[in-house]
């Protein structure tokens, strides 16, 4: 790859942060069909793969009591959380559908994904990270008694199967996009990295070194986040997941979930999370109606952002949503 295919957390000038639609030149608007058909694409490649492999197809929520706390996350930077009042009781804006995933996958549906809506007011200075927008969506997915591994070894077979497909039906659209000869198809097993082990290496800032050395897609284990990922009290591990994508970064987040309800309060008392929010998960949990899962979110524009080339993540978004931006549409 090239310097300026490196794309990710680089920081970039005002000049490159994505124009409302109106203001686009005739060539400008020529890439932005080829970014839309490459989304479309990929859009129809994930749903049509998750029906045939029996997931259930849920539609988004939007306004919530209880939402993702995000927090504590290392990577997280939300500027304020949307609280409104509907019908006299306080809402959020969706922040993920982990909450909503966990309770559906284990009431209902054992296999389960959604498009789903998440609104972050990031802090304004990501708007030049190139890979934050304030407004995304996450193909998010859970499946019931998955283990972590069933869960990476499912998003590798997705991914091999979307890269070949990407430049066999999408071969016009990536070479006007100078990405056909870039995209390599990969192959599976993904390594996996500690991430204590790449702290050692790196320091804090591993998950943005990494992306630059890497030509394949890796996985990084055991991430200290939220109180719904798996922690073993034991030994300190985190059974989640990131993916990285080379000369890009972090495009999936995922865990196997917690399900005990003494695990889950002693977390959330730890992390300082109210516990009010979460009031039908906690009781559902104690009468052990809570079922062990596991899953993971994939940002759509982060995905599209890399396999396109993007500069910055708003071109994947024919409205764009950049941290500090408000544009009238
Ligand atoms: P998370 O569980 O918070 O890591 O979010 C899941 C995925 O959503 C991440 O791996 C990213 O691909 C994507 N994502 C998270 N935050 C943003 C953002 N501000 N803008 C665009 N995509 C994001
Ligand atoms: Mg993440």
């Amino acid at each position: 790859m090239t310097e300026e295919k490196i794309i990710g957390w680089k920081s970039l000038s005002i000049n490159d942060l994505p124009k409302p639609l109106h203001q686009l030149s005739g060539d400008e608007i020529q890439r932005r069909k080829c970014i839309s058909k490459v989304m479309t694409f990929v859009l129809k490649y994930f749903t049509k793969e998750f029906v045939n492999r029996g997931f259930e197809w849920l539609l988004p929520v939007i306004f919530s009591a209880s939402t993702d706390p995000l927090w504590p996350d290392p990577g997280a930077s939300i500027e304020k959380r949307i609280e409104v009042e509907i019908y006299g009781k306080k809402v959020r804006a969706t922040l993920s559908m982990i909450v909503h995933k966990i309770m559906a996958c284990s009431l209902i549906h054992p296999k389960l994904f959604t498009l789903s809506p998440n609104v972050r007011i990031e802090r304004r200075d990501r708007a030049l990270t190139g890979v934050h927008a304030y407004e995304f969506t996450q193909l998010d997915f859970e499946a019931r008694n998955a283990s972590s591994s069933d869960i990476r070894s499912l998003v590798e077979d997705l991914f091999v199967g979307l890269m070949k497909e990407l430049k066999k039906f999408m071969r016009d659209e990536l070479v006007y996009l100078d990405r056909y000869s870039c995209l390599q198809i990969p192959n599976p097993p993904f390594k996996v990295l500690n991430r204590v082990e790449l702290e050692e290496k790196y320091g804090g800032e591993w998950d943005k070194q990494l992306p630059l050395e890497i030509s394949e897609p890796v996985w990084v284990v055991n991430i200290p986040r939220e109180f719904y990922d798996f922690e073993d009290f034991e030994n300190n591990y985190w059974d989640n997941y990131d993916l990285l994508l080379p000369g890009y970064g972090e495009v999936l987040s995922g865990a196997k979930r917690e399900w005990e309800y003494s695990k889950i309060i002693i977390k959330m008392e730890r992390d300082h999370v109210r516990k009010e929010n979460y009031s039908t998960l906690l009781k559902l949990a104690k009468e052990k109606r809570i079922k062990p899962s596991a899953g993971a979110g994939i940002g759509l524009e982060r995905l599209v952002s890399w396999i396109v080339g993007a500069k910055h993540i708003g071109e994947t978004q024919l409205f764009p949503r950049v941290p500090g931006i408000v544009y009238e549409l």
